[in-house]
């Protein structure tokens, strides 16, 4: 049985004392959570300070992205092992909007999540359809292409360890959720894709999330579909009660 796993994405929002009053308010009714793991991505600049807001609570750290060399001229850019080094133990990579806006491919997402498996970081591995791709039903190919593109090379005993989320471009920020049952056609092909790359072992064991105007109104129903496994939240994850109220949906 997959546990839900629910990740708070706080993007480009908080500053120092917001980013460590808003971890506090998570760490503070976690406890009263039971059946999901919670986790919180806030900005680079406040990792170490938000893991202190997090320490002996059950919550766990990520970070919203990670460049793939493990050190070096690489200026502006943060690696693997200094996540690891202030206490991140997940890394999301290729967010829609570091493939929309900032340019990321499918080559640099998979340079990415190998090296984050290498340092021992769970990368939750972003895919997702624009809206025009899904009005001309190409959601299927575009998925199986960021799949593809996205985990190329990685090893079964690898991808048991990753984290998939199928981010609908269309619903991120929109308030436009997709229906449950979108939800499932795409996570249900995943799976498949999942058992058909590597083998039905490791299709039941990898969770994959949902993420797209979550919000604690429409969480049960989006998470009680036999293959939505937790989501990733942006907006709601940047009040504690919304945040703990999709994961007490759970
Ligand atoms: C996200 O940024 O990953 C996201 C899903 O955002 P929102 O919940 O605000 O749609």
């Amino acid at each position: 049985m997959r546990r839900p796993l629910i990740a708070g994405n706080w993007k480009m929002n908080t500053d120092h004392a917001a980013a460590v009053s808003l971890a506090e308010g998570v760490a503070k009714g976690a406890g009263d959570i039971d059946k999901a793991d919670l986790l919180v991505c806030p900005p680079f600049i406040y990792l170490e300070s938000v893991a202190k807001a997090l320490d002996s609570s059950p919550v766990a750290l990520g970070a919203q992205n990670m460049y793939a060399q493990p050190n070096g001229a690489f200026t502006g850019e943060t690696s693997a092992s200094m996540l690891t080094d202030v206490g991140a133990e997940y890394v999301i990579l290729g967010h829609s909007e570091r493939r929309n806006i900032i340019g990321e491919t499918d080559g640099m997402v998979n340079e990415k999540t190998l090296a984050a498996l290498e340092a021992g970081l769970v990368p939750i591995v972003c895919v997702g359809e624009l809206l025009e791709q899904r009005e001309a039903s190409k959601t299927g190919e575009v998925i199986a292409q960021q799949f593809a593109g996205s985990l190329a090379g990685l090893s079964a005993d690898q991808v048991g360890k990753t984290v998939i989320a199928y981010e609908p471009v269309w619903a991120i920020g929109t308030g436009k959720v997709a229906t449950p049952e979108q939800a499932e056609e795409v996570h249900a092909d995943l799976r498949r894709l999942l058992a058909e790359s590597y083998n039905g072992e490791i299709a039941e064991k990898v969770r994959i999330l949902y993420g797209g105007s979550v919000k604690p109104g429409n969480a049960a129903e989006l998470i009680s579909q036999p293959n939505v496994d937790g989501a990733l939240v942006g907006g709601a994850s940047l009040k504690p009660d919304d945040f703990l109220g999709i994961a007490a949906a759970v």
